[in-house]
């Protein structure tokens, strides 16, 4: 059966395309008395993008803290606050930030009208009821979660995402501009994820032409930004290109080890996913030899140092939490070693993998 793939149907790309925003909302707008609600990472709180939100009256803006990667608790509490504020839906709901902030809004727009708790969606097309009308704003790239059907959270008992067609974003709005002020560290850790997503597409056995074709030039677009002699402005623009086409071709593949083990080391530790993802890539020569090389000449070239040490001082608890949240996550696992993962992939290789890291 081939994936009927459910992707992002309306996106605008460039420089100063934010300013759009008003124009494109607009068809949105209902009534008299409607609103709309914008969730934007509160990095930008005293930022010029503050005062560039085309807010209208009756809307609603949410700072959103991720100073801890989404967790399904703070989606609830999110949506309860929107409840509060008005017992009308809103007519959509705006997200800008990076991935936390991104899957922040796809969670709450999911459970605006479905009932019960985020951790009731965690898992593979478990939603019921369509989502309210919601549009991205990436002001990070890489994890290309301004294009997936997931929206990745720590629950009470796992990290997994809501996996639904009802997830992704109605609209989005690539506009490089808004990648101003990143970290150096910051952008490479995230700008790595994208980087791994298109090797664990390329070598798993998911692979088929469209994901590649996304994978190559996702991969490319990165390795002119960190091994190329480019400007900053030239290289946020393929950034983001870069994570869109990443996020297509997991889209319809899937990720692999790094992700499966990246998620283990995150639950436990809460190690954000850029820099636990390179974490964990580093120690995968055996399974992406070609990619790890290439991955730590740009580590190297842009002079990142990795933490070392996570998992050095952890009890044999911690180690079968790692490897049970790690393991779970069969598509993964089957996409990068196949079905016969179970015997390749034991708990002991697992656990010696993470005693590297
Ligand atoms: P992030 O959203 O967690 O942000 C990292 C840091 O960068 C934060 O401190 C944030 O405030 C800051 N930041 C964001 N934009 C900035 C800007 N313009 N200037 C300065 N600082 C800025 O980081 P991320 O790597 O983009 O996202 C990671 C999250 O994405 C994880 O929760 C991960 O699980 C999720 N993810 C989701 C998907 C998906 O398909 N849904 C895929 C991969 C990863
Ligand atoms: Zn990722």
């Amino acid at each position: 059966m081939h994936k009927n793939l459910r992707v992002v149907p309306r996106f605008v790309y460039g420089r100063g395309s934010f300013s759009q925003l008003d124009e494109i909302l607009s068809g949105q707008r209902t009534e008299s008395g409607s609103f709309f609600v914008y969730l934007v990472d509160d990095v930008h709180e005293h930022r010029p993008l503050a005062g560039r939100l085309p807010l209208h009256a009756g809307d609603l803006l949410i700072w959103v803290n991720v100073d801890h990667e989404p967790k399904t608790v703070y989606v609830d509490e999110l949506t309860e606050r929107i409840r509060q504020y008005s017992n009308r839906q809103p007519d959509g709901i705006i997200g800008l930030g990076g991935g936390s902030t991104l899957d922040l809004t796809k969670a709450v727009a999911v459970l605006l009208t479905n009932p019960g708790s985020a951790a009731d969606y965690q898992g593979w097309d478990l939603v019921k009821y369509p989502a309210v009308y919601k549009a991205g704003i990436p002001t990070l790239s890489g994890t290309g979660a301004e294009v997936s059907r997931t929206t990745v959270l720590t629950g009470p008992t796992r990290k997994l995402g809501i996996n639904s067609d009802f997830t992704p974003f109605d609209q989005i709005v690539l506009d490089p501009d808004l990648l101003d002020g990143v970290s150096d560290e910051q952008r490479f850790f995230t700008a790595m994820d994208c980087y791994i997503h298109g090797a664990e597409s390329i070598n798993g056995t998911f692979i088929n032409e469209f994901a590649q074709a996304y994978a190559e030039k996702s991969m490319d677009l990165c390795r002119t930004v960190f091994l190329g002699e480019i400007d900053r402005d030239l290289a946020d623009e393929k950034l983001m290109v870069a994570s869109y086409f990443g996020g297509l071709s997991i889209g319809y593949s899937q990720v692999g080890v790094c992700h499966a083990l990246s998620y283990g080391l995150s639950f436990l530790l809460g190690t954000h996913h850029g820099v636990g993802n390179c974490v964990v890539f580093d120690q995968l020569g055996e399974f992406y030899p070609k990619e790890v090389d290439e991955f730590r000449r740009m580590m190297e070239a842009n002079r990142i140092e990795l933490p070392r040490g996570l998992c050095r001082d952890l009890s044999d608890t911690d180690f079968d939490t790692m490897i049970d949240v790690a393991l779970s996550l069969a598509p993964l696992w089957e996409n990068a070693l196949g079905p016969d993962w179970k015997s390749i992939m034991t708990r002991e290789r697992a656990a010696a993998l993470y005693r590297r890291m």
